[in-house]
């Protein structure tokens, strides 16, 4: 009896003991899974939040495009670029532009504003679109500095009234309105063109035939669709279908050949430059070394 006891609880506890065994195993599995997950969420959160510090500074995006394009090979601007030309001006949240900013104005034929040296090129685009079928419609143009600030204190107030607090409603419409002096627009190169049939400044404006229509055609006039989608952190403006810039027939087809916003085709313009007078430099030390050799 006593035997077949003891055989019992040796039988019970060594089953209780393999009980235990195989349950601390599965317990220490789980554990090490979870250890091992939150290693790899932590290691996670590390790297957006250092991805996040790279590009919280703009300064630093300028600079990480500047060496992408280093290593993209992307023809040579084929045509001489002084960037001081008018035509080039860059204007965004890192380049502001002077609130005294003058030039010609003058009126488009439906009443719009714009510098005086596009006013052709762009009524020769909206007759060329016109031919095509297109009812093209500039519903902005050249906004001053007051207009500027108008617009953005506007759209803070309407955040407000929406029951946002101030920092949260100045950040909201920043996303959608450029802060008072970096306005591409303040230039009178830049107009905002929508089809006649859809008027808002929407997604969905992207869908018009005459979106289609300007993003096929727009570099044959000069013009470049000034804020793609797949540069938002260069130009710092979220995508804008409808706006364009004059920039000249040369560097519009040229931009939209190699994919370029401004940003970079300033970018790509100054590294060249830098790279001509580096050459020039080394042409003039190997002449003087020849005249040199020669005495
Ligand atoms: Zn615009």
């Amino acid at each position: 009896m006593l035997v077949v006891l003891v055989g019992g609880v040796i039988v019970v506890s060594g089953a209780l003991a393999s009980y235990f065994s195989v349950w601390y195993q599965s317990e220490q599995a789980a554990k090490n899974e979870l250890t091992g997950q939150l290693k790899e969420a932590q290691a996670r959160i590390e790297e957006l939040e250092a991805e996040n510090a790279a590009y919280r500074d703009k300064e630093e995006v300028m600079a990480a495009m500047a060496d992408a394009l280093e290593e993209e090979e992307i023809p040579e601007i084929p045509f001489e670029v002084d960037l001081d030309d008018w035509k080039y001006l860059l204007v965004n949240e890192l380049n502001p532009l002077a609130q005294d900013y003058e030039m010609e104005l003058v009126k488009t034929y439906d009443g719009q504003k714009v510098d005086a040296r596009m006013k052709e090129p762009l009524e020769a685009m909206i007759d060329a679109g016109a031919k095509d079928g297109m009812k093209l419609l500039i519903c902005s143009s050249y906004r001053d500095y007051k207009k500027q600030n108008t617009l953005m204190e506007n759209s803070i107030a309407n955040y407000v009234r929406k029951g946002l607090d101030y920092k949260d409603a100045f950040f909201k419409a920043k996303e959608q309105i450029a802060l008072t002096g970096t306005s591409e627009h303040h230039t009178g190169l830049a107009v905002d063109i929508v089809g006649k049939g859809h008027q808002s400044l929407d997604r969905a404006q992207a869908d018009t035939a005459e979106a289609k229509w300007l993003n096929e055609h727009a570099h044959e006039y000069g013009f470049i669709l000034r804020y793609p989608e797949d540069k938002e952190e260069l130009t710092m403006i979220t995508y804008e279908s409808w706006h364009f810039r004059y920039v000249g027939v040369e560097a519009a087809t040229y931009m939209k050949e190699n994919d370029l916003c401004l940003e970079e085709f300033v970018e790509l313009a100054k590294t060249q430059e830098k790279l001509k007078e580096r050459e020039q430099t080394q042409a003039q030390i190997m002449n003087k070394d020849d005249d040199q050799a020669r005495k």
